[in-house]
């Protein structure tokens, strides 16, 4: 084997292992998203989570509290922006990444591209109402100056199967436990 063909499978199993290493982490904040989420789903409110990430760390955590709050404004997203603006004194959340279990609405992706907020990582998609690609990319659009990488699918089976048990107990009236 040539010394370039060395190099060349020794760089490209490095940029594997980026890859991996990157999975892995989405999926480990994914899991912290997720836990909220459960938190959300116990008090009768829609399963959504949301951590925001700065520097390998989560700066803040919110879930869903809309009906417990009788609070439009109670959304994981929107809370989670509060609460990180808070901390780091700034209303701009540049070099943070957000990480929600279901695709954002029209609301928390204006207040996404309204923090800077430079990475959005969804479990799963919300064809019906969702504003990160499913009726709109408002994360995405040329007319911004402002765009968002957004990442989906990370651990989406966990993140859906949330959704639709919570959607079942509600329409059997169950009450809201977990298994
Ligand atoms: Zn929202």
């Amino acid at each position: 084997m040539k010394d370039t063909d060395q190099e060349v499978k020794y760089e490209k199993s490095s940029i594997q292992g980026t890859a991996a290493a990157l999975q892995e982490e989405m999926e480990g904040f994914m899991d912290q998203a997720v836990r909220l989420a459960k938190k959300a789903y116990l008090n009768g409110d829609t399963p959504i989570g949301c951590v925001i990430v700065k520097d390998g760390q989560i700066l803040s955590k919110a879930y869903n509290q809309r009906n417990k709050k009788k609070n439009t404004l109670g959304h994981a997203e929107i809370m989670a922006i509060d609460k990180a603006s808070k901390r780091i004194g700034d209303w701009r959340l540049e070099n943070c990444t957000l990480y929600v279990t279901l695709e954002p609405c029209q609301m928390c992706a204006g207040a996404i591209l309204q923090a800077r907020i430079p990475r959005v990582v969804i479990g799963c998609m919300n064809p019906k109402a969702g504003c990160a690609g499913s009726v709109i990319n408002l994360l995405d659009m040329k007319a911004f100056n402002h765009r968002v990488d957004v990442v989906t699918g990370i651990r989406e089976e966990i993140c859906s199967s949330l959704m639709r048990d919570f959607f079942k107990n509600l329409r059997e009236g169950k009450g809201f436990s977990l298994k």
